[in-house]
């Protein structure tokens, strides 16, 4: 589902975010991204979502190279992948619902089926009730779970998660392990970067761990 070659990130005037990295994730496998900050987690997951170009090597999703994809074809290509942030960037002017309908509207789609898709994602995170709320009358939890609903309302086949738990109490972060554990179960392909060594050892998923820019560890690497 998707592969890095030899890919190497450069930022000007910093050295290299990532060296010669090399891993690839099967279809509907869930993965942990683990390293201290600064190791180039952030910069793995934008190269994905193609928020970053590599400066060498050859990144592959569903087979095809995204070095080689028409312009044209990079609104499609993030349509695909749904992004959680620990910020989750919310638009504290909008509803939840009309924060969660963005990529829809966006997108094009036709407003009723906007309505039905957004109820869909806000059930699955169990916000319903909230949906007339604005953000910022939520809690931290709930504001994380707005984010992932927004993420995941186009059913992308991929999920990127980037510190998603940071600012969140242990209980919250059980929460939303459980809801991406749930789309693991409905085959969604899962990549999620995360400071948290404790909660990481005790699930059982495969951990890439990056050092400095290396993929120094994998635990799915047999
Ligand atoms: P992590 O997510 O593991 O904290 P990052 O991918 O954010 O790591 O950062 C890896 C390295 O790349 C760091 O040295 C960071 O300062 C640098 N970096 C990240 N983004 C940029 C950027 N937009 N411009 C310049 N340097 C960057
Ligand atoms: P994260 O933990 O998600 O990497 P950071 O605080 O490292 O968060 O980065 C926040 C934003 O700043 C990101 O968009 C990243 O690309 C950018 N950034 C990180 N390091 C640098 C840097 N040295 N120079 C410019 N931008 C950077």
């Amino acid at each position: 589902m998707i592969r890095f070659e030899h890919v190497n990130k450069r930022y000007p005037q910093r050295g290299e975010a990532l060296k010669d990295l090399s891993l690839e994730l099967a279809a509907g496998e869930m993965a942990f991204l683990t390293g201290h900050s600064g190791a180039g987690k952030s910069t793995l997951l934008k190269l994905i979502g193609l928020i970053e170009r590599p400066s060498r090597g050859r990144i592959l999703v569903d087979g095809r190279s995204l070095g080689d994809l028409p312009r044209r074809r990079i609104p499609y290509h993030r349509r695909g992948i749904g992004m959680i942030f620990q910020d989750h960037r919310l638009l504290n002017d909008r509803t939840v619902s009309e924060n969660v309908a963005l990529p829809l509207v966006v997108a094009g789609m036709a407003r009723r089926e906007v309505g039905r898709r957004v109820r869909a994602a806000l059930d699955q995170v169990g916000l319903l009730a909230l949906e007339r709320a604005q953000p910022i009358a939520l809690s931290a939890g709930e504001q994380q779970r707005v984010g992932i609903a927004r993420a995941v309302v186009a059913r992308p086949p991929i999920i990127l998660a980037d510190e998603p738990t940071g600012n969140l109490d242990p209980d919250l972060s059980s929460e939303i392990y459980a809801l991406f554990e749930r789309f693991h179960e409905v085959g969604v392909t899962l990549l999620i970067a995360t400071h948290d060594q404790e909660r990481v050892s005790r699930m059982a998923y495969r951990i890439l761990r990056l050092h400095q820019g290396r993929l120094v560890a994998d635990s799915g690497n047999w």
